[in-house]
């Protein structure tokens, strides 16, 4: 299967699930998951009419960058995010999915405020409570959101979160629903109704996540295949 019918495949079931669920598909955003494909897989993706394209290594992401791999799509970034390699993607990703520290806030709030520019942002979740993951935990969210509405050059648009790897189809549901509770919480008391991303699902679980509200998904084997851990980065 080339990844134009994947691409193809992935959004009848996306749909599918939507509808079961009483949701207009059209509100879900596809992010393909490009790790460790190179910048002709991500045309390719491009090409298909991907909505998105998320990466997860700073370093990978500026080379397919100067690649054009990107060129036509909004690009996401969606990895464990450093602080020092902040400034290397602060307006030049369209969406920061994973800020999970309020460190990692004040960097970007500094990066942006120098380049004049404001960022989209989501709050990455730890929802497992895993030791292993960045991410808030939720006791700390509703902070980390005033922490961020405080600061001018940023702009919340959701939450984004990984649930723990789950032995058995199903097991992440009850984690997309606490979720999707303490996103209808925050956007309603805190955001003005303003956020636009719930970021949740992958090749695994994705259609869980929709029934379970997510209005983004990330996908990468699904679309692109298994990724090769044997090559060299
Ligand atoms: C790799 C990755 C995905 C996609 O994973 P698949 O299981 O290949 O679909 C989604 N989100 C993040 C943060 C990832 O790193």
């Amino acid at each position: 299967m080339s990844i134009a019918e994947n691409i193809q495949e992935v959004r009848t079931r996306i749909a599918a699930a939507a509808q079961a669920a009483g949701r207009d598909p059209r509100e879900i955003t596809l992010c393909g998951a490009s790790k460790m494909n190179d910048a002709a897989a991500c045309r390719e993706a491009v090409a298909a009419g991907i909505d998105v394209l998320g990466e997860n290594r700073v370093q990978e992401l500026l080379a397919k960058y100067d690649q054009h791999a990107y060129d036509g799509a909004p690009l996401h970034f969606i990895g464990h995010l450093q602080r020092n390699k902040v400034r290397q993607i602060v307006g030049k990703v369209d969406l920061i999915q994973s800020v999970g520290s309020l460190e990692l806030l004040d960097e970007i709030e500094k990066c942006a405020e120098k380049n004049n520019l404001r960022q989209d942002i989501l709050l990455e979740v730890n929802i497992g409570g895993e030791e292993s993951k960045s991410g808030f935990a939720p006791g700390e969210l509703e902070a980390a959101g005033q922490a961020a509405a405080q600061r001018e050059h940023l702009r919340v648009l959701g939450l984004m979160t990984i649930p723990p790897v789950e032995a058995a189809p199903g097991e992440n549901v009850p984690y997309f629903e606490k979720v999707r509770s303490l996103y209808v919480d925050m956007n309603t008391k805190m955001f003005h109704n303003g956020f636009k991303y719930l970021s949740m699902g992958m090749s695994g679980d994705f259609e869980e996540a929709v029934r379970a509200g997510a209005t983004m998904v990330r996908v990468g084997t699904a679309i692109f295949g298994a990724r090769d851990y044997t090559q060299k980065k």
